[in-house]
């Protein structure tokens, strides 16, 4: 730690932070940026007068560097250092240095936009153009101005363009930290492996024995991958010969790891070990981890994308950036002179690789944030000319104005209304947080509530969302009640009433192939869910999930009613002569229900005719995860409203749209994307 190149350049740093409100600090992965800087401005008494907050994109980069950072200082974590990320809050009125996700302070600021309880904020990992940093950039640059002779704001990142960042804050400083990376020799394929998967772990044995100790970095898209990789790599290296190579240890790493598992990557290994570290891009930026000698990178990420046209996601294995690739090198070179193993040509690099990877505000639906940047009542503000550093394009952000029209956040002026701001204090996407609202008026709180925390808590619900997983939802055996073919989020509601009935026994879980890590997150997401609805509705709520009673069929029709309000811009409905559906938006699709839905034909065949589903993903083809039934007689209002709209007037005279809402556009996509559907290492 004492010879991390940050603390070189202390006296620098602090005195250029003491001129400027502004600084940019640009320096290699590894460098301190992440772990020291907090602890320097503490040490120069910075906490003196407020916090020093630390935002990460990721939230497992908040937690395991708010660790490390207590125990350099030797407190207890949660005390002097916490963290807080979406759902779990570890601070108290002690805490000096705070590390929590960027989404986590955007949050804050609705509710202190000045964010007084800060005497420094560190927007860390900006190179990542995380969507909430991005929102932040530009909320900062408004503070600053308020706030100039009290607050500093810090930038820092491993690669950012400095001067684009220096100029969009009126050309503040930018201090450049030289790393001490040591050369890196790049081997590049011959030509793309058929499987990079196969390829890798070729790669990796070959290392294994011809190559000096050294750790081994792998990178992988996933955790599917990642799993799948360990243990063929664990099998091979068992059927080395005894004694031809030194011993090795396989480790994952990946951000739904649980933390026991995550922290093993930072321990060091017994001697004359070697390490392999199968991870996902965490690695690349996020988590040094030290020790690494030797990098394979196939070259692939898995990219979350959203399509404003379709409203669709897709989670789709790209090619990184010449960017990541050059990061991803450089993690070779952080102890001594390293190698890394390109499963690509070089051509590939050249001309395929794109420079820089794209920000995630130019491939995200907007609509959270633009309800966030809305309900901020910023003076002058107009949202489609809100100073970002880099613009998404006008039509996500008519996108995320039609939705929140949609489910009555904001008017036909697109002034945000009473109901928005209530749904923006809710740390859910708009469409759940609508669906909460809803559900307060007819009486099912207590049942939106749970079927708003099984969703959030999904990923970590199921060891996996990958289709081996999906099939075995299915077969989870348990005994619904009645009212299972409304869907899958009744059938979500009623799995956690069974639990709830089974007083929450660790055994049912197992015993029902549900993991008790997510069950529980998911109770205690629900606990904080109702203590901030406690506090936004006005009357106070009794929102406990049972009162020994069974749902009734009435519940889950208020229930699914509350839905229809919320996702109203997610509707769907059967096509006459199949059981495909056409959504209900703007430029209508044709999707299928997913296979891993519960949602069953009636006797005839049919699946019912209208549904609202939670999102639309494209693997193979368009389907709709998560879906409801509905009734025509809850839809008919929403097309109504749909019919009315007028965007211009939405998005205050500057918008384009209206000529495309008729629904006749029924194009498939032309494009086949593959995924395996392993969610995302962010929040
Ligand atoms: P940067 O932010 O510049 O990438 P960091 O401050 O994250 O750098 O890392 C500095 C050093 O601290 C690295 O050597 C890294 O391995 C180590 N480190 C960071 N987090 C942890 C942790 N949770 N446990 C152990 N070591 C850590």
């Amino acid at each position: 730690m004492e010879n991390l190149p940050i603390l070189q350049f202390e006296e620098k740093i602090m005195e250029t932070v003491e001129h400027n409100p502004v600084v940019v600090i640009i320096g290699e992965t590894g460098s301190g940026k992440s772990t020291q800087l907090s602890q320097i401005l503490h040490r120069r008494g910075y906490t003196n007068s407020g916090i020093v907050g630390v935002t990460q994109p990721r939230r497992v980069a908040a937690v395991s560097v708010a660790r490390r950072v207590s125990q350099e200082l030797g407190v207890r974590l949660g005390e002097e250092v916490g963290y807080a990320i979406r759902f779990e809050d570890r601070t108290s009125e002690r805490t000096k240095i705070k590390y929590l996700t960027d989404g986590v302070l955007l949050r804050e600021s609705l509710s202190d936009p000045e964010l007084n309880q800060y005497s420094v904020i560190i927007l860390d990992e900006a190179h990542e153009r995380s969507l909430n940093t991005d929102i932040l950039l530009g909320l900062m640059k408004r503070l600053i101005k308020e706030r100039a002779s009290n607050l500093k704001v810090l930038i820092t990142s491993a690669t950012l363009d400095g001067e684009k960042v220096s100029k969009f804050f009126s050309d503040c400083p930018i201090l450049t930290v030289p790393g001490k990376l040591y050369p890196v020799e790049i081997f590049y394929s011959k030509e793309r492996p058929t499987s990079y998967l196969e390829s890798s772990l070729k790669t990796a044995i070959d290392i294994h024995i011809r190559e000096p100790e050294g750790d081994v970095l792998i990178f992988m898209t996933g955790q599917d991958d990642i799993e799948k990789l360990v243990s063929k790599l664990e099998d091979q290296i068992r059927s080395l010969e005894e004694g031809s190579c030194m011993d090795a240890i396989v480790l994952p790493l990946h951000g739904s790891l649980p933390p026991e598992m995550q922290v093993r990557v930072f321990s060091s290994p017994p001697p004359n070990c070697r390490r392999f570290i199968v991870a996902t891009n965490i690695a690349e930026t996020s988590l040094t981890v030290d020790g690494v000698v030797y990098v394979i990178d196939a070259g692939y990420v898995k990219q979350r994308q959203y399509n404003p046209s379709t409203g669709m996601y897709s989670l789709d294995v790209v090619q990184i950036s010449k960017v990541q690739a050059n990061q991803r090198a450089g993690r070779a070179g952080r102890t001594r002179p390293g190698k890394c193993y390109r499963l690509y040509p070089s051509r590939v690099y050249q001309d395929e690789f794109h420079d820089v990877t794209v920000p995630e505000i130019q491939r995200s639906s907007l609509a959270g944030s633009v309800l966030y940047l809305k309900s901020m009542d910023l003076p002058d503000i107009d949202i489609l000319k809100f100073d970002f550093l880099d613009k998404p394009s006008s039509e996500s952000l008519e996108d995320a104005l039609k939705q929140l029209y949609l489910i009555d956040a904001i008017d036909e002026n697109g002034s945000i209304l009473s109901i928005g701001r209530k749904m923006a204090e809710l740390p859910l996407e708009p469409s759940l947080s609508r669906t909460l609202m809803e559900a307060n008026e007819y009486g099912c709180l207590s049942q939106a509530l749970t079927v708003a925390a099984m969703l959030s808590a999904e990923t970590t619900l199921l060891p996996g969302r990958s289709r081996s997983t999906e099939k075995k939802r299915k077969h989870t055996a348990l005994e619904l009640p009645d009212g299972s073919n409304w869907g899958d989020h009744i059938q979500l509601l009623q799995i956690y009433e069974l639990w709830d009935q089974a007083d929450y026994d660790i055994n049912w879980c197992k015993d029902h192939k549900l993991q008790v890590r997510g069950m529980k997150f998911v109770r205690d997401v629900r606990r904080q869910l109702s203590q901030i609805m406690q506090k936004i509705a006005k009357e106070s709520l009794d929102v406990r999930p049972n009162d020994g009673r069974k749902e009734s069929q009435q519940d889950y029709k208020n229930l699914r009613k509350a839905l229809c309000v919320g996702y109203a811009n997610q509707l769907a409905e059967r096509m006459i002569h199949h059981n495909g559906y056409r959504t209900l938006g703007f430029k209508p699709q044709l999707v299928q229900v997913h296979p891993s839905s519960v949602l069953k034909t009636d006797d005839e065949g049919k699946l019912p005719i209208y549904v609202v589903y939670h999102e639309l993903v494209a693997t193979t083809r368009p389907y709709m995860r998560n879906v409801c039934v509905e009734e025509m007689r809850w839809v008919m209002p929403i097309l109504k409203k749909l019919e009315k709209l007028n965007v211009n007037k939405l998005s205050g005279g500057s918008g384009h749209i209206g000529e495309d809402t008729e629904s006749e556009i029924l194009d498939l996509p032309e494009k086949e994307i593959t995924v395996t559907g392993v969610p995302d290492d962010r929040e």
